[in-house]
């Protein structure tokens, strides 16, 4: 863990030079199967810590603390900071290194088995909402952002260091080439932002891929009122065949036969030689509905 001298070091531009200092202090080899890269770069950590907009009333989620660095800054802002590492040797350092700071709480396990409803109420959240800052690494992070989506109800705000090509696919919109099912799963339940762009060598080991920073507003209510697994259905078939135009790519949609189909397309006003990567959250929306009448 960075110690809290890091102060000087961030003033001085130095996080790199503290962030390997505690490395080489405590024999920490980054594992690349937990993609352990470690941030390094102040800029970077200012534009997490603005994003995620913390008082003293938040309760925050990290996942991955790894050396510290985004947990430090975090317990500084937030009433309380619940940091989840997988890695044994890394939970025992923050463990030591974060004994005298009373409003973080470390949990060594694997964050796509932490039930967070149940660990919140563990530690005597009452308030429904939290925020979640993460630098996740790259390996689990449709997972992730998955199993936050289905946690929404529970959650405020994610502002999550993700590789490039999927926030940009996440963020994408209709007529972008990188618009796709996830675009529309996660723009159903949530607000989407792109912060910032991020290059290698913001992070210890600078990993191949360039990353960024996404700010996640998980809405109270889905976008559109609809049958969330006829939706998926829907936008699933939509984009298997995405170059397929959708009279085509819909044609194997279960239970609708081809007078169906024509109909789905005729009530809802869709053109059938369109492609899935021009359509609305909302033409989507009125495609499941309808889907879900005509299946009977
Ligand atoms: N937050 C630190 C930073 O910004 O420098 C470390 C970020 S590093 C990209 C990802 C961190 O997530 C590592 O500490 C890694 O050990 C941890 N990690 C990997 N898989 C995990 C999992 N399934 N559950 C919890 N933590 C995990």
């Amino acid at each position: 863990m960075v110690q809290d001298g890091s102060d000087r070091d961030r003033r001085a531009g130095s996080l790199a030079a503290a962030v390997k200092s505690a490395m080489r202090r405590h024999g920490v080899h980054p594992k690349k199967r937990l993609g352990q890269n470690f941030l390094v770069d102040e800029r970077i950590l200012d534009s997490i810590l603005d994003s995620v907009e913390l008082s003293k009333d938040d309760v925050v989620i990290e996942i991955g603390p790894g050396l510290g660095v985004l947990t430090r800054e975090l317990a500084r802002g937030a009433g309380l900071v619940i940091a989840i590492e997988v890695d044994r040797d890394l939970f025992q350092i923050l463990q030591t290194e974060t004994a005298h700071l009373d409003n973080i709480v470390l949990l060594n396990e694997d964050v796509l088995k932490t039930d967070l409803s149940l660990l919140l109420q563990r530690q005597g959240v009452s308030r429904a909402r939290v925020k979640v800052a993460a630098n996740l690494p790259y390996n689990i992070t449709t997972p992730v952002l998955v199993k936050l989506i289905k946690d929404r109800d529970l959650l405020d705000r994610a502002v999550v260091m993700v590789q490039k090509e999927v926030a940009e696919r996440i963020a994408a919109g209709p007529g972008s080439r990188v618009y796709g099912s996830l675009s529309v799963f996660m723009q159903w339940y949530a607000d989407v932002r792109l912060v910032r762009a991020v290059p290698p060598e913001a992070f210890v080991p600078a990993p191949k891929v360039h990353s960024a920073v996404l700010c996640i507003d998980f809405l109270s209510e889905p976008r559109f009122n609809v049958d969330a697994d006829l939706l998926e259905t829907v936008v699933h078939s939509a984009f298997a065949m995405r170059r397929k135009i959708l009279k085509n790519a819909l044609r194997g949609l279960p239970g609708l036969d081809a007078e169906s189909l024509a109909l789905l397309f005729s009530r809802t006003g869709i053109d059938p030689s369109l492609r899935a990567e021009t359509l609305s959250l909302e033409d989507y929306a009125a495609l499941a509905r309808e889907y879900a009448r005509l299946r009977g």
